[in-house]
């Protein structure tokens, strides 16, 4: 089997995974790692027997297809460049912090022939990957997703920093599904970006949705409910568990659970990501899809951001 030749762009809190993922991964060859602190860019490299750079432009010449683990302001400048040399991508989430420098990647990946990959996990979660495959017709939702407060991802709020996994897992399930409203409020409390936000989320199909994130919480949770007609699904990915209720034709509730050893979603994802290179195929979240989430964060940042206008002006 051919190895599919890798890099890593970023090693910090969550790169130095992608780089332990790809470096036992029998179908990647880890061919160097970038990071412009050159101390952890040596460390990484060192700790998986591979080459290291500050630049990444240096290490193009050596790869098929890179990560980019950057912090999120910096996604675009890099990702574009990458594309424009022929490089299949894995841009973590989200895919950049704007609305028109992710629709310039999706298209320049498009007129490249290239793989663009976003790093919405969750769907590689156990629990998470068996909800979506039981709920058929979705027509009410309900997420929490709700973590502590850390100097890291500052550069985006909240919404793209965590409810877009939510929205990302809302769209999956309701795929090419008009909006019909949207109802948003949020607050900056420790940063100067909305820190808490929650939104009502109706569909012209008839599905709503209310999600919940918070990155100032002293609880962790990350909760995603469906229901359906005659059915209650319910995945917490924090604590590997799902869970669910059925109407039996008896009228009496059927509960079911199911618990899941710890597994390695980022692993499955970089594996998916490396098989999507390999055969040419369409990689599981497309850049096309991370776009939609995006979309739908933009509306609920600015129906915030005017509240919060109008609530300061008055
Ligand atoms: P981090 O700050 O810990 O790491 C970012 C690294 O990138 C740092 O080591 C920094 O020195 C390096 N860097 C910055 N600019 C660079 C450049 N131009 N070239 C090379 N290296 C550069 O951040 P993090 O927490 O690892 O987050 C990185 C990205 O991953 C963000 O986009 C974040 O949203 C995403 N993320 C996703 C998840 C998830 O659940 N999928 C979880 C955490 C982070």
């Amino acid at each position: 089997m051919k190895k599919i030749k890798v890099g890593v762009i970023g090693v910090g809190h969550l790169g130095r995974f992608h780089a332990e993922k790809f470096a036992r991964m029998e179908e990647a060859e880890l061919c160097g790692v970038v990071d412009i602190r050159e101390e952890r860019a040596k460390e990484i490299a060192e700790k998986y027997g591979t080459a290291w750079f500050t630049d990444f432009r240096k290490l193009l010449p050596e790869v098929e297809a890179l990560s980019i683990v950057t912090p999120t302001v910096t996604h675009f400048e890099i990702a574009k460049e990458c594309l424009l040399a022929g490089k299949h991508l894995f841009i973590e989430k989200p895919i950049t912090d704007r609305l028109e420098t992710a629709e310039e990647l999706v298209s320049l990946a498009e007129r490249q022939g290239l793989i663009l990959q976003v790093g919405h996990i969750e769907r590689f979660q156990p629990s998470m990957k068996r909800l979506l495959s039981e709920v058929k017709r979705p027509l009410f939702i309900e997420a929490h997703r709700l973590s502590g407060f850390t100097e890291r991802a500052l550069d985006v709020d909240v919404i793209l920093d965590l409810m877009i996994h939510d929205l990302d897992l809302v769209l999956a399930l309701n795929p090419k599904v008009k909006l019909k409203a949207l109802l948003s409020a949020g607050a900056p409390v420790l940063s100067d970006k909305i820190d808490i936000a929650s939104v009502r989320i109706v569909f012209e199909n008839g599905c709503s949705a209310n999600l919940t994130a918070s990155r100032i919480s002293l609880t962790p949770q990350r909760r995603f409910r469906v229901f359906e007609k005659g059915a209650y699904f319910s995945a917490d990915t924090l604590n590997r568990k799902y869970f669910e209720v059925r109407l039996g034709e008896d009228k009496r509730l059927i509960p079911e659970e199911e618990s899941f050893p710890s597994a390695d979603p980022l692993l499955e994802e970089l594996q998916a990501f490396v098989r999507a290179v390999a055969e040419g195929a369409s990689p599981p979240v497309s850049g096309k899809e991370a776009l939609s989430a995006l979309e739908l964060a933009f509306r609920i940042k600015r129906d915030i951001e005017e509240n919060l206008q109008k609530f300061s002006a008055g």
